[in-house]
């Protein structure tokens, strides 16, 4: 911190200063008349009161940067925090996509499957002709055999080129 350097410099200086002059004037109060002592002395007072203000000042400087390290800290925590955050939420919605995907997969070939069978069924009633329900004393062919007109009756299969040879007609419930 350049404050503190700066500070720190100044406390060094005036303590030496300090220094400088008690042990000047040890050396020299022979020579020195009152008021020159009176002079050394104030200079003295007054640099020891700028040592203690410096000292103070390094103090505040130091809680300030214990502040702001807190403060960093727990900005850093809550910037961690929130990038776990959103990396959790990535994670959870890539896994929700996958499983999506996967689902409408599943369906679409269930689709494809569903269609093929229906179409293997459309085939296989073209190659044998349509089978149709009948029952014994009706004239109607179903093509359902739970159809409510026969569902009670007693029905045969046969093929809708057989029903109507025997005059059936188709059902209105069926068709
Ligand atoms: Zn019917």
């Amino acid at each position: 911190m350049d404050i503190k350097k700066l500070i720190e410099k100044n406390k060094n200086i005036a303590i030496i200063l300090t220094i400088a002059l008690v042990f000047g004037f040890i050396g020299g109060t022979k020579n020195m008349t009152k008021s020159e002592y009176n002079t050394a002395l104030d200079t003295k007072q007054k640099l020891d009161k700028q040592v203690v203000e410096i000292d103070s000042k390094i103090e505040e400087c130091k809680k300030e940067v214990e502040i702001l390290k807190a403060q960093k800290d727990e900005k850093e925590k809550k910037a961690k925090a929130e990038a776990d955050r959103i990396l959790k939420e990535k994670k959870a919605k890539e896994e929700a996509d996958r499983i999506a995907k996967a689902e409408s997969n599943t369906q679409a070939q269930q689709e494809t499957n569903s269609n093929k069978v229906d179409d293997e069924k459309s085939v296989l009633t073209i190659l044998l002709g349509e089978k149709v329900w009948i029952s014994e004393k009706g004239n109607k062919y179903h093509k359902n055999k739970k159809c409510v007109d026969i569902k009670s009756k007693k029905v045969t299969q046969v093929s809708i080129k057989e029903a109507k040879s025997k005059g059936n007609k188709a059902c209105k419930e069926c068709y």
